[in-house]
């Protein structure tokens, strides 16, 4: 619909909830990111369409009966609760925010997704029937996504979570670290481990001291 000139956003979370935290670059906690990827309900509805959260055949209806500005509002709202709630567990010392607001925004949400949810029978496994959330459509975004936030905060090892890291040139992103010797330490080797990498390089070949946002390198 838009956007075909605008780089696409990875989502490299490992958890749908993560690459919601994941739409600003980059994430620092409590300064004002760079580059907020939901600016627009549209902008928020084409990324949950690329994140699987809302099937393509879904999108016009949604776009048609949503109140999209609510929605998105919504959304950011679940989104700074999650990365609050995650800066805190995973005992950022950056992190100022109170753990209690932002669980309770949470249960809120979470809350009112449940109360538009709706029991179904199951026809493709063998329980009797489902809970469906997020089927009221102009409501389906915002209630999708908070039920996946409860879904991340209640079944990921916090152990498990990174933050790309920011003190050594990377973005501040948030990911589930699934490898096998839990060594990943960038969002993408790809992306920010490459470029930092990159930088290094260029640094020794000048016979140069790392910039000053690198020097942690060096402890
Ligand atoms: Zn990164």
């Amino acid at each position: 619909m838009e956007s075909s000139d605008k780089p696409v956003l990875r989502l490299v979370g490992g958890h749908t909830g993560l690459d919601l935290v994941n739409t600003v670059e980059p994430r620092v906690p409590g300064a004002v990111p760079e580059k907020e990827h939901l600016k627009t309900p549209l902008d928020l509805l084409l990324w949950a369409e690329r994140a699987g959260v809302v099937e393509p055949e879904e999108v016009s209806d949604i776009l048609s009966v949503w109140h999209g500005e609510q929605a998105l509002a919504a959304v950011l709202g679940i989104r700074e609760a999650v990365y609050a709630v995650l800066l805190t567990r995973m005992d950022d010392e950056r992190s100022t925010a109170p753990l209690q607001p932002a669980l309770e925004q949470l249960s809120t949400r979470y809350a009112a997704a449940v109360a538009r949810a709706a029991l179904t029978p199951s026809v493709d496994s063998p329980t009797a029937a489902r809970l469906r959330i997020g089927d009221v459509a102009p409501f389906a975004v915002q209630d999708r996504l908070a039920a996946l936030a409860v879904d991340l905060l209640t079944t990921e090892n916090i152990d498990d979570l990174r933050a790309c890291p920011l003190d050594e040139g990377g973005c501040g992103w948030l990911f589930v670290d699934r490898s096998r010797n839990h060594s990943r330490r960038w969002c993408s080797m790809d992306d920010c481990g490459a470029r930092v990498k990159a930088r290094r390089l260029t640094d020794r070949r000048r016979g140069r001291q790392l910039p000053p946002n690198s020097a942690i390198v060096e402890s």
